[in-house]
Parts: structure tokens; C-alpha cells; sequence
């Protein structure tokens, strides 16, 4: 599946010097890419889940996608401020400073299989932060799942307690 990471490209010093963004729009445009992206990603949990909670906002188009092919629900995790509703809130570290997600209280019935999405896993914060919301809600987690993992930021560390799954790696910048 490392041939996926050809139609990823890799945008110096955005947002910010220093950073190597890995930019998925390129993957996404091209049907053979996006539609093989989604069918590694179901691969990797094949058991049953009620609710896929994508991540603002890459996890949103493979979230919402893969949500349709499991026949789940779909729920946000939002940036503080997007929700209408009644919300949970945890806040997470950035580099520099903190920062707030939040989902609908009543997204999550107790006990429903959850699986958390996003496009990207790094320093492992944003996904943590839902994995809290989601544990508050008293889903049932049974794993996260994103398309891209940087290993050399160990985000994994911050997720010990759960099931983990990437199809394409970055072992360095
Ligand atoms: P983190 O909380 O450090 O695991 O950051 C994960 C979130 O930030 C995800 O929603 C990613 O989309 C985004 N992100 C972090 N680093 C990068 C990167 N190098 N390229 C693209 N997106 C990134």
C-alpha cells in the first residue's frame, strides 16, 4: 500500500516553516487513489460499528465515505465553536498552546461500536482528545484508523489503550 504515498504530496514549510504537510487533496481527485485509500482502510476493521467519528476536517471525507460502506452512522468531532447543540469538550496540546474538540452529547448512545477516523496520525493529541470524548459519551471504542501515520512522531504512545491502524507510513519527515 506504500504506493498510495506516490499520490500524496508532501508541501514544505506549510502551514508554518518547518513543517512537512502531507497534502491528501492530490489522492483524493484521482477516483483509483481514493477509492483504493477507502478500501484499505475498511480492510483493516472488518468487525461490526455503529459510528464512525471523523476528525475535523480530513476525517471528515474518509469518516463520511467509509461511514456509508459500513453501513454506520456518521458523527463529527468539531473545533470548538462549530456544534450547534449541547456539547462534550476536551482540549488537547499544540505545539504552541492548547486547543479545544467537541461533539454532540447525544451523538453517542452507551455501548455503540465506535470507530474514530482521521486522515493523519502525528504527535497523536487531536486523536486522543477524541478517543476522551468519545469514552465520555461511553461509546465503545474499537479503534482508530487513519490513512497516514508519521512514526517518527510516536503518536501512537498517546493511544496505548486502543487498537491502531494506518496504511501508509512516514518513518522521518
Ligand atoms: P496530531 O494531533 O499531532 O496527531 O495532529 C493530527 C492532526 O493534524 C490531523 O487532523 C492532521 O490532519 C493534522 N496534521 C498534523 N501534522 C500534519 C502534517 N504533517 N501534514 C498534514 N496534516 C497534519
Amino acid at each position: 500500500m506504500q504506493d498510495l504515498a506516490r499520490y500524496i504530496r508532501t508541501v514544505p514549510d506549510f502551514p508554518k516553516a518547518g513543517i512537512q504537510f502531507k497534502d491528501i487533496t492530490t489522492l483524493l481527485k484521482d477516483p483509483e487513489a481514493f477509492r483504493r485509500s477507502l478500501d484499505a482502510m475498511k480492510a483493516r476493521f472488518q468487525e461490526p460499528v455503529d459510528v464512525i467519528v471523523g476528525i475535523e476536517s480530513r476525517g471528515f471525507i474518509f469518516g463520511g465515505a467509509l461511514a456509508a460502506s459500513y453501513g454506520a452512522g456518521f458523527v463529527p468531532a468539531r473545533k470548538q465553536g462549530k456544534l450547534p447543540a449541547e456539547v462534550e469538550q476536551e482540549t488537547y496540546e499544540l505545539e504552541y498552546g492548547a486547543d479545544q474538540l467537541e461533539i454532540h452529547k447525544d451523538a453517542i448512545r452507551p455501548g455503540q461500536k465506535v470507530l474514530i477516523v482521521d486522515d493523519l496520525l502525528a504527535t497523536g493529541g487531536t486523536a486522543a482528545a477524541t478517543a476522551r470524548l468519545v469514552k465520555k459519551l461511553g461509546g465503545d471504542i474499537v479503534g482508530l484508523l487513519f490513512l497516514i501515520e508519521l512514526t517518527f512522531l510516536n503518536g501512537r504512545e498517546k493511544l496505548k489503550d486502543f487498537r491502531v491502524e494506518s496504511i501508509i507510513q512516514y518513518a522521518e519527515e
